[in-house]
């Protein structure tokens, strides 16, 4: 690492740099450590920073442990089955850092990358840095989406997000409405319901699976027929599957099913999707029927991939008998509109996505839609490089099993990038 001075004082030199010290910027330090790259990881807070302060009281992840794994380290303990509490992802992630010396700045924020000939300006809270590649892994949830209808809320009605929110107690007494249905939606959904609030869950385009089958869990099939493991140059529509949302799944010791009957079951009222807010009042479409039979189809459709790679790769003695789920069921009539005036709802928690942050990077590589521009990782400027969105380059690439394999080829790509002479780039 070297120093530069100029009129603003004095400005670091490293060959690389990386934004964010979550799983996938620290997977990226070790790949870079072992091609002996110089780096340095700049995190705005700590290490597993997003674990620490953007999740829930009661949230453990919805992966086996047995699937937390990162380059050269993995969950050694006595529970593989098991989910962990946030507690035990932040000491995971951290472990993780001190055994492959990430040289992490911590309450460094980045405020702004900009070109230079030779590569990028960095400007942090905490100086600025030259270097000649950048590796973004500043996450892809840095920002709850809350759709625009929202603003139209009534302002006595209480609004979170899956930021604002903590547990229960944070709601006010009464009514809540969900909107949204992914693992988010009917992991919040089952616990206000359980804190004796009544909950109207608003649910769109979801994914249902059942969290075990054919006494394996979900994402053991998921691992081991490769579906996870799906390359994202093998995707026809690669722009609709980047925007699929999470699995309706949660990770309980009980290694419960958390689908829309579980909720019905647990006394959910289910709505369609939150079309409009008009004159006080939350308008949902119909068509629940529908919605519901398309996520059985798909999931059925799944589980048939499942069935077929385990009769093809001699796998049936070790699992259980091939199962089918009840269809899921839909309302006799569901309600279409609910006033939010007359005090039956009190709060909405709007569990409607994440977007990431890009203020800070000064580059055209923002599309009209906000997602940076890239193929696989590789950013739409030379040396640059992103890692932990949505099927980056697997299916699996937002989860933590999904860092390895995507750091290893993207340092390899910015290995041979640094190599070449910039006149043959
Ligand atoms: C609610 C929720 C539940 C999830 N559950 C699971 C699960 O069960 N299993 C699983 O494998 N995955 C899960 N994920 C998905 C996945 O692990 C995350 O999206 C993951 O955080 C991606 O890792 P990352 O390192 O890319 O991003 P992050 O963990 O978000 O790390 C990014 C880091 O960059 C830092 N940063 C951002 N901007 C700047 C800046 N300008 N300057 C400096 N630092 C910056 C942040 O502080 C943060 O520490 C979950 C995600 C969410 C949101």
């Amino acid at each position: 690492m070297k120093s530069l001075s100029s009129r603003g004082g004095t400005i670091e030199q490293v060959t690389a740099v990386v934004i964010g010290a979550g799983h996938m910027g620290l997977a990226a330090s070790r790949c870079l450590n072992e091609r002996s790259i110089d780096h340095v990881v700049l995190e705005r807070g700590e290490i597993a920073n997003s674990w620490r302060r953007e999740r829930w009281d009661s949230l453990r992840l919805l992966t086996p442990n047995w699937l937390s794994r990162l380059p050269g380290y993995h969950y050694d303990g006595s529970d593989p089955d098991g989910y962990m509490t946030m507690r035990e992802v932040i000491d995971f992630i951290s472990r993780f850092a001190v055994l492959s010396s990430a040289p992490v700045r911590t309450h460094t924020t980045v405020t702004r990358v900009q070109r230079t000939d030779a590569g990028y300006d960095v400007a942090t809270t905490n100086g600025n840095l030259r270097c000649r590649t950048i590796m973004i892994a500043s996450g892809a949830c840095n920002v709850p989406s809350v759709p625009a209808l929202g603003k139209a809320v009534p302002p006595s009605i209480r609004c979170f997000t899956p930021f604002s929110y903590r547990n229960p107690n944070d709601l006010p007494e009464g009514g809540v409405l969900v909107v949204g249905a992914s693992a988010t939606g009917v992991q919040l959904a089952d616990e206000i319901i359980r804190s004796g609030r009544p909950v109207t869950l608003s649910v769109g385009e979801h994914v249902r699976l059942p969290r075990t089958y054919r006494a394996r869990d979900v994402l053991w099939w998921m691992d081991a027929s490769g579906v996870w493991n799906q390359r994202y140059n093998d995707i026809d529509d690669l722009m609709r599957v980047r925007r699929l949302p999470s699995p309706q799944l949660i990770g309980t010791p009980e290694r419960a099913t958390l689908d829309l009957n579980a909720l019905s079951s647990a006394g959910v009222e289910i709505v369609g999707r939150l079309s409009a807010v008009r004159d006080g009042r939350a308008l949902f479409s119909g068509g629940l029927r529908n919605l519901f039979a398309l996520a059985d189809l798909k999931m059925n459709r799944l589980l048939g991939t499942f069935d077929e790679w385990a009769r093809n790769h001699a796998r049936e003695a070790e699992v259980g008998p091939a199962e089918r789920f009840e269809p899921t069921r839909a309302p006799e009539s569901s309600t279409l509109k609910l006033d939010l005036r007359n005090g039956e709802i009190r709060s909405i928690v709007w569990a409607t996505g994440f977007r990431p942050d890009y203020s800070w990077l000064g580059l055209p590589v923002i599309d009209d839609k906000g997602h940076l521009r890239h193929d696989g990782g590789v950013v739409d400027a030379p040396g640059l490089y992103a890692l932990g969105l949505p099927f980056l380059r697997r299916r699996k690439s937002t989860f933590i099993s999904g860092a390895e394999d995507d750091a290893r080829e993207l340092v390899d790509h910015l290995a041979d990038y640094l190599a070449t002479p910039a006149s043959r780039r």
